[in-house]
Order: C-alpha cells, then structure tokens, then sequence
C-alpha cells in the first residue's frame, strides 16, 4: 500500500507541523522527475501483478478460524530466503497495512511477449507455496479484516473523530427488521454513527484491512501512460464487479459485493469542514471525495472533454506547476493529489536531496489511493513512466487471479494496438462505481460504457484527432449496458471486449500452450460475465445461505466462518473442485496437473 517504511513514525501533530513542507518539496521532486524523464520514450511493455495475502490460523477442535499477526515475521523469513540470497528470487514480498497480511509479487516484472501470459499463474503458485511453508501447524494463506497501527491513529487525529462505515445489511428472511444494532462498551460514539439497517465498522482495519489484486504496466512513454491511465479508468468498475468478492462484514452478510466504498470510509480522513459538514474555518476546500476512491480527472488530452467533475485543487501548487512548464490536465492532478496531507512522516526522512530522492512526492503520490494510479518514474533509475490498476479484489484461487490480471494486460495491448476509445463523462464512471458494488452487479447491473469504441480513430495517444471537437460530450456516444455484454457482446449493439481480444490473439504468434492458457483465462472471465460461473461474492453468499447453521438472519458465526475459510483454503490448494466458481476442466493447472505448464 506505499508508505510502510522503517525509522521513527512522528506523532500526527508533528507530522502536520511539517505538511506544508512535504507538499513543496513533493513538488520540487516531482519537478525534477518530469525534466529528467518527460521525454524518455521507447521503453518496452513490463509489467507485474501484486497479490495481497491473509495469514490465518485453524483451530479444527473449535471450529473457529483467526487471523495470525505475524506477518512481520513471515516477511523477514521470505526476504530471508529468497530475495536477500538470490537477486534473481521469483518472488518478491512487502509489509501490507494489517500484521495479518503481506503481499507478494513476481521476482522481476513480466516481459512483453506473449509467452510470459503463461508463466503467471506458476509464479503465482510459487508465492502461495513460499508462504505456506514458512507457515506453522493449521496456518494458511488465505482472506479479511483489521489491525490499527499509526496510519490508523492519524488518519482518526486528522479527521477529528472516528472514521464512520456503514454498510447495508442484507435483508434476509429471518433479519430483524429494522436491523439495529447495540455496543455493549459503547461510549456513545456507536450509538450516534450507526445506522438502522447498516452494519456499523469504526477502525481502519475494517477497510484498509482487505485484500486486492493489482497490476502495473510500463508505458513507452509518457503520453502512453496518460493514454491508458485515463482508458483503463472507464474499466475499473467493469472489472470490479467482474471481481466481487467480499460481501461479509463483520460477521453479517451486506448487501453488497466489494470492499472498495467500505476502505473507501475507512481512511476518510478529512474534516468536518472538508466534508461540508461545517463552515470553512481551519480549513483551505471542501473536498468530495476520500482519499481512497475513484479518480478525479483524466490526463490525456482526448479525456479533456470528459472531466465533468468538480476538482478540488492547490491552487498555488496548481500555478507552481504551470510556470515551471507543466501543462494544465498534468498540473491539475498533481494540484489535486497534492490538497491532502501527508499521514505518517519519518524523523530520518524530513530532509531530503530533492534531486535524487522523490520520497516526499511519494508519500502525497501513494497515500491517494485510488481506482488508477499514474506513476512517474523513481529517480535515477531505468524504469519508465508507469500506470497502475487497483480497483480488482483478490480471488480465491492463483488460477482467477491470474485470469484476472492477464484479461487486463491483453486490454492494454489491445487499447494500444486498435487505438481504442472507451472515454465517457468522468461523473458517469463515477456512477459505474457505484453501480459495480451492489449486490450481483455482474448480473444485473447495468453500467454506461461507451458505444463505438474504434471511433477515436486517430484518436490516439499523441493527439486526439477528429472526436476531439467542441467541448461538450454527446450522450449518444455511450449508453446502459450489462457487464455481459460490455464482455461478451451484443449484436447489434456492442462488439464486447472479449471479441476484441480473441481477434487480436487471432492475428498474434502465440506458442500453442499459452494460447489454451489464455483462452481458459478468457473463458473464465467470460463466463463470469455471462452470469454462468459465479464471482467469488455470490458463491460466498451462496455458501452461508446453504450452511446448516446458517439461520436466514444474516449473521455469520464463527463457525461458518470456520467453514467458509476452510473451505476457500481448500479450493485455493487444489483439494475441493468448485465447477460453479471456476467451471471444469479449464483450470487444470489449478489442480497441481502440470498438464500445459512450461
Ligand atoms: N488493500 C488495498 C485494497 O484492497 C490496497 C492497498 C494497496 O494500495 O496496496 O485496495
Ligand atoms: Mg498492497
């Protein structure tokens, strides 16, 4: 999650006396970056995927299941025996926010021959088997929820008072209605911040405590990577929904299917005043959205015309910018980035050589957390200009994720290659993002997704050619569409991206393995939009809803957990076959089958 580095944390009240100089130096940084490398081009696809783990531990007696807090350990043996020995390791792992979680991601980054597709899911198999085995007796590696630390303690002092999450509760049968909830040690801030019919979470862990599956890809270039920063946004939701997998919440089923709004309250650290709530007093703006959300504004300059939502920038930081030579839609989302305050600062890492390190621009850069991150390069280094993917949660299995992360890196290529236009009104992406959360979105949501996508035409990532007159937008140029058909297609009305992507593998050399594996990855993904495999949220659901302890009230108890987990862990090793999440036969590599794998 960036920002889990070592040295001296300073308390919030410190960390805030030196805000302002983060901010100016952050910029300064990133002024340095900018002429060092805004005209670096040529660099060649790489790219890497990360996979957030959960530690847990099994007690078979009891039937429960808890989370471990010794990830600090488990790194250190990991680092210990793989990178720190072997500069060529495969895998590499990092700290996440919870002590129950790590992360880990492949050795190197991928390459950009189609070949590498197939190397995925080993690498992905390999992390999985690392871990486990420096696990102890009746620990796994598995999924869920919370741990406070520093970044919690500020973000709570910033805001003034206690983040506030209200998820809905689903309405089950046998659920009271109204749902309401008491806190036995409740100093009256539950009582007030809870709400009838929600699932009331008042901690950071209970957000920044889930897992999620993410990929980053280096750009050729600067304008490439503004190029897809801003096509891959109009994808998040889509893709989010195609990955829904946490509908429980603190021991009840919600009635919705992703964590993103859930980590979303969770790190909202602005004020009162911030939130509008109170008249500006201590406070520079009013700010509409978390630091963990959607993105505000598109970078290219095709996506100009789009950015139909309000952002709230620095002005002077805005202005700083644009003097130095930064043009206007680069300038105003740093501006934007740069309204928030540093949340954690390290004593030995106040003063810095502005030239040469960037850790001041990063620690503004990675604490907005976001749908789709633009990264410029680190200084001094061979890594080009960089976008992320964030929105995707963790699937069960090292098979789906993999599918997951090798459809989104095929679009790119395609999105490049075709020079596809998927740009709609930045308010209307902010509502598929509404829409992806809900319950059973992949089947029936429906979400604005643009029409024509081949019209940009020239359109492309040095210009915006034709599509580019006038400034407002055409609302014929995007409509309602389910997720099936945005995926698979509608004749008469939308090509469907996974037709896209079969043409464009048609017309690829591709080695006849890792052509099966990809079109398995894209059959899942396939299926999962047509509704005739399930995502992960709606088997968990439907795993409750058939527990025979399960009582229709929309509570899960420690025993269900028990099972659930047990049995997720079971999928995920091979050991329990699950046709109607992963389908038969296609996942063959799943099941420790070597069949096909390089
Ligand atoms: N765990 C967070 C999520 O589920 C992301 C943290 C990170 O940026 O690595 O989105
Ligand atoms: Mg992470």
């Amino acid at each position: 999650m960036g920002l889990l580095s070592q040295g001296s944390p300073l308390s919030w009240e410190e960390t805030r006396r030196h805000a302002e100089h983060v901010r100016k130096h952050g910029i300064l940084q990133f002024l340095h970056i900018y002429r060092a490398v805004r005209d670096r081009h040529k660099d060649v696809l790489k790219w890497g995927d990360e996979v957030e783990y959960m530690l847990v531990k099994f007690d078979h007696e009891n039937k429960k299941v808890r989370l471990v807090l010794c990830g600090e350990e488990v790194l250190q043996t990991l680092q210990d025996k793989g990178e720190k020995v072997n500069p060529n390791h495969p895998t590499l792992w990092r700290p996440e926010y919870g002590s129950y979680m790590i992360e880990g991601t492949p050795g190197q980054p991928y390459g950009g021959t189609m070949s590498e597709f197939n190397t995925v899911q080993d690498n992905m198999r390999k992390r999985r088997q690392e871990a486990a085995s420096v696990l102890k007796e009746n620990e796994a590696v598995c999924t869920v929820t919370s741990f406070p630390s520093t970044l919690t303690r500020n973000i709570r002092h910033r805001r003034g008072e206690k983040v506030v999450i209200n998820v809905p509760i689903f309405k089950d049968k046998n659920t009271p209605s109204p749902f309401i909830e008491t806190f036995p040690n409740d100093d009256g801030e539950a009582a007030k911040a809870s709400k009838p019919d929600y699932i009331y979470m008042d901690a950071m862990g209970f957000g920044m405590g889930n897992c999620c599956l993410q990929v980053t890809f280096q750009a050729c270039s600067i304008s490439e990577a503004r190029y897809l920063y801003d096509q891959l946004a109009t994808i998040c939701p889509i893709v989010m929904a195609l990955s829904a997998a946490s509908p429980f919440y603190r021991g009840y089923v919600s009635d919705i299917d992703c964590r993103w709004g859930v980590i979303s309250a969770s790190v909202d650290d602005r004020t009162r005043e911030e939130r509008g709530l109170e008249p500006l007093k201590n406070n520079h703006y009013r700010i509409s959205k978390s630091r963990y959300d959607s993105i505000d504004s598109y970078l290219s300059e095709c996506g100009e015309k789009y950015n139909d939502i309000d952002l709230t920038i620095d002005k002077d930081i805005y202005e700083h910018l644009i003097k130095e030579g930064i043009d206007h839609l680069l300038a105003q989302h740093i501006a934007h980035l740069f309204i928030r305050d540093p949340l954690t600062l390290f004593e030995e890492k106040i003063h810095l050589d502005d030239a040469n390190e960037s850790d001041h621009f990063e620690n503004i850069q990675s604490t907005n957390w976001q749908t789709m991150r633009f990264k410029p390069p680190p200084p001094n280094s061979d890594i080009g200009w960089r976008v992320e993917f964030r929105p995707m949660e963790v699937q069960l299995t090292d098979f789906e994720n993999s599918a997951y992360v090798v459809f989104v890196v095929l679009l790119t290529r395609v999105i490049l290659s075709y020079k596809l236009d998927f740009l709609i009104p930045l308010s209307k992406v902010d509502e598929n993002m509404k829409m992806a959360q809900k319950r059973d979105a992949v089947r029936q949501g429906m979400f604005y997704f643009r029409k024509d996508i081949c019209k940009g035409g020239n359109a492309v990532v040095d210009g915006c050619g034709s599509a580019q007159n006038g400034t407002g937008t055409d609302a014929e140029e995007y409509s309602l569409m389910s997720i099936d058909t945005i995926i698979n297609g509608k004749e008469g009305v939308f090509p469907g991206l996974i037709p896209i992507l079969n043409s464009y593998l048609e017309n690829m050399e591709v080695d006849v393995d890792t052509r099966c594996t990809i079109l398995n990855y894209l059959k899942l993904i396939k299926k999962r939009a047509s509704g005739e495999l399930m995502t992960v949220a709606r088997w968990m659901r439907e795993f409750i809803a058939q527990h025979p302890d399960y009582k229709q009230d929309s509570v899960i108890t420690d025993e269900m957990n028990y099972s659930l987990i047990w049995k997720c862990n079971q999928i995920a090793q091979g050991q329990a076959e699950c046709p109607e999440l992963l389908g038969v036969g296609f996942n063959k590599k799943q099941s420790g089958n070597k069949t096909g794998s390089v």
